[in-house]
């Protein structure tokens, strides 16, 4: 995994770490912490902070990735020693990427029982889809629109973290992302505002629960604060440049969402905005997330983006980007070394004020103790948890239930699908078709190499004894070993494979393709500027199409992609993501109608990589309408519409909307105002249809985007069954960052859009006055 130097999971635990169930038995006076009221807790940091010494306190502010193999002997010199030092001097404070309670207790006991005031490290980790059970990538399991789903996946994998020994993820990334070429759009909800906002609310009440000091329970991150999804061009880390009403309107709602939602923590990001790295931005810091929003949770930076600050040119060195850090409201360092090498001297020499430093601090340990880790340091470290507690067939079960509601299917000709389990022949075909590592996609914590259920393991766990299944893989996607860190390469030349494919194909009656992204295309630092099916999928594709036409595409994929001659010639394709542990049960559930598919797109699916960033909530422009000449705004040589849009997704069923009424003409912005339909169930199957309701401001101070999703429920109806949706409109439904900068509603003219997805056209009107 990532950037880990410690093993996990060492078992034969010693009588050492054995001694590590008990309290610490150093100065607690400070510390019991049975009722966190945050009174009490804030008295309580108050009096710790008043024995702490400036080092101290910068060392609550130091977080630096796991050094060394805690359980084996110490390190006695370089980097990894001085580390140890740094810890028993008290100078660390947080620790990431240290897993298992072997581990986290070592380091802890020696936070706890060998500095002088035995303050108990936080510990952190990139838990993003899940622990070791693994759900489906996060763009994927937003693609449910299902919120309590999502809580649940959060919480499992949250009870799983913590029963390793670890107290706090970095998730949920809430980074609004447009760009298909952007690798880590895979890691959020996509492109809409509104839907990261609940989805990182349901993500956080998963990771969080009420009570963090419930054992089952973490601390979260909202991340990337903020713009990190606005990289020019799709390319990782690069340059943001957006004006105020993108920042405002777009980007910030799922952040003050979380602060809301009390999330824990924040997380600021790589990019500069408009010249000022947001590590080094104080009007989002300070002015807006600290002074306007009211949080008093802290903001750990990105992995060493303080010290890049020198790289980006802003800062001259360490001790300078030290400064410019604290400055904005970075309170703690991650692996930037920065704070470690200039924050004394500062405080010293007069550059900043030691109150800066009190608040940063105060706002670390105020978490230290709701987390309770003042009352028992080790109160997460519990063996028989951790053998118990962590992949359990409960937790698989749930996985498959979020992966299979995770799934959209984008096509259904002629209803291929489902197929019978008694179907007398398939052939599965492609690189992904029996791989069962991809599934586990990127950023997948503990999910052990080759852990998931493939497609074909899927496929043949459901059909009839009768039914032959014929596998070819087909070709290669990539070659050589995966790894996080460097680029994969793509198989681009071997076709060697086809012939038996083809074979196989023959003789089927249908043939499910799994084609797509292996896990490793997408996630941190893999930006692509191909957004088809790489290497030799699409040739493969079409050879196969030659000699069966009853093709089922499953993709697997973290990335909307290019599959426009899939979607004008295979009859059915189903929309996988990387569904994680279960994947291959989920997909079968699927395919064979034990569940009927109810996933939504939360990104749009372009025709083209030039169409990127593709967004449905886009402007009108003041061209909007092709009228036959060139001169709007569109291309000449592709339509400007997406070719599977935001909100989109089949079923086995079919609904119809209808009654379609506001309760008013107008609205005072007091009164209950409502937009109700009828949706009919009208197929033979039952489903579930996510009903989505979309506002338009025709005119305002700053314009506003064609469409806005304002809210959405999620139904299941029977055949032949009516259910009456209702949704409120507020004033707060109205409102946005106004050319006042400021939120409001203004008195206008507005559309309402209700149906089930973002193209639909059943439209209301009414006047805020
Ligand atoms: C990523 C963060 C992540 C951190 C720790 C960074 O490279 O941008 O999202 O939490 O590493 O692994």
């Amino acid at each position: 995994m990532k950037k880990q130097v410690i093993s996990i999971f060492i078992l034969g635990i010693t009588v050492l770490l054995a001694s590590c169930n008990r309290t610490s038995d150093r100065d607690t006076s400070n510390s019991r912490n049975s009722n966190k009221s945050d009174v009490e807790i804030g008295e309580k940091v108050e009096a710790l902070l008043a024995k702490m010494t400036l080092e101290e306190k910068i060392g609550q502010m130091n977080q630096y990735n796991g050094f060394w193999d805690a359980t084996g002997p110490a390190p006695e010199d370089g980097d990894a020693a001085d580390k140890l030092t740094m810890l028993k001097e008290g100078k660390i404070g947080s620790l990431l990427n240290v897993v298992g309670v072997a581990q986290t207790k070592e380091l802890q006991k020696i936070a706890v029982e060998e500095t002088r005031l035995g303050i108990p490290l936080i510990i952190g980790y990139d838990v993003i889809h899940g622990f070791k059970t693994i759900f489906p990538i996060p763009l994927g399991e937003s693609a449910s629109w299902d919120l309590e789903a999502m809580r649940i996946s959060a919480h499992i994998a949250a009870k799983e973290t913590a029963a390793s020994g670890i107290h706090w993820t970095f998730a949920p990334m809430i980074d609004i992302s447009r760009d298909a070429r952007w690798g880590r759009i895979m890691e959020g909800v996509g492109e809409d505002p509104y839907l990261n906002s609940v989805a990182g609310v349901a993500r956080i009440h998963g990771f969080q629960g009420d009570d963090l000091s419930n054992t089952n329970t973490i601390a979260a991150c909202a991340k990337h604060f903020a713009g990190y999804g606005f990289a020019e061009a799709g390319r990782d880390y690069n340059t943001v440049n957006i004006g105020i009403s993108e920042l405002h309107n777009t980007i910030l709602p799922p952040f003050k969402a979380a602060a809301k939602a009390g999330v824990a923590t924040f997380m600021n990001s790589f990019n500069e905005l408009d010249g000022i790295p947001a590590t080094a931005h104080k009007e989002l810091q300070r002015v807006i997330l600290k002074g306007d929003w009211n949080y008093d949770g802290f903001v750990v930076s990105d992995w060493a983006s303080i010290s890049e600050m020198i790289d980006h040119g802003y800062a001259k060195d360490k001790v300078h980007a030290a400064e410019i850090a604290i400055n904005a409201g970075s309170d703690m360092d991650m692996e930037g070394r920065s704070y470690e090498v200039g924050l004394k001297q500062l405080v010293e020499g007069g550059q900043i004020d030691i109150s800066l430093i009190d608040d940063a601090v105060s706002r670390i340990l105020r978490l230290k103790f709701k987390l309770g880790l003042f009352d028992d340091p080790y109160r997460y470290c519990n063996e028989e948890r951790e053998k118990n507690d962590i992949y359990t067939q409960e937790h698989l079960d749930i996985a498959r239930d979020v992966a299979r509601k995770s799934i959209v299917l984008l096509k259904n000709q002629s209803k291929l699908l489902p197929l019978a389990k008694d179907i007398s022949s398939i052939a599965v075909v492609g690189p992904l078709a029996n791989d069962k590592d991809s599934p586990l996609g990127n950023w997948r914590a503990q999910g052990e190499k080759d852990s998931a259920i493939s497609l074909l393991e899927g496929i043949q766990a459901v059909v009839s004894q009768t039914t032959k299944v014929i596998y070819a893989k087909g070709a290669e996607l990539g070659l050589g070993e995966r790894s996080f860190l460097m680029p994969l390469k793509i198989n681009k030349t071997d076709t060697s494979g086809f012939n038996e494919a083809i074979k196989a194909a023959q003789q089927a009656d249908v043939v499910i393709m799994a084609l797509g992204e292996d896990a490793f295309q997408s996630g941190e630092g893999r930006s692509q500027v191909n957004i088809q099916l790489v290497g030799v999928q699409q040739e493969l594709l079409e050879a196969i199409y030659k000699v069966n036409k009853n093709i089922v595409l499953v993709l697997m994929n973290g990335r909307p992609l290019d599959i426009s001659w899939a979607a004008s010639n295979v009859p059915s394709i189903l929309e996988s993501w990387f569904l994680g542990s279960q994947s291959g049960y989920a997909i079968s559930d699927v395919l064979f109608g034990d569940y009927n598919p109810s996933g939504k797109l939360p990104v749009s699916f372009p025709r083209n990589v030039g169409q990127e960033p593709l967004y449905y909530n886009q402007k009108n422009t003041g061209r909007p309408s092709n009228d036959q000449h060139v001169t709007y705004s569109g291309y000449t040589d592709v339509s400007k519409e997406a070719l599977f849009p935001f909100g989109y997704g089949l079923s086995y069923t079919t609904f119809d909307y209808s009654n379609y009424k506001l309760s008013s003409t107008s609205f005072n912005g007091k009164e209950p105002f409502y937009a109700t339909v009828e949706v009919m169930n009208s197929g033979n199957r039952t489903g579930k249809e996510v009903v989505q309701m979309y506002i338009r401001d025709l005119v305002a101070s700053r314009t506003r985007p064609i469409k806005e999703l304002k809210g959405f429920e999620l139904i299941t109806l029977q055949p032949g069954e009516s259910k009456t949706v209702r949704f409120e409109v507020t004033k707060e439904t109205l409102e946005f960052y106004s050319a006042n900068n400021k939120w409001e509603a203004e008195p206008g003219e507005f559309k309402i859009f209700i149906g089930g997805d973002s193209r639909t056209t059943l439209e209301a009107s009414f006047t805020f006055e």
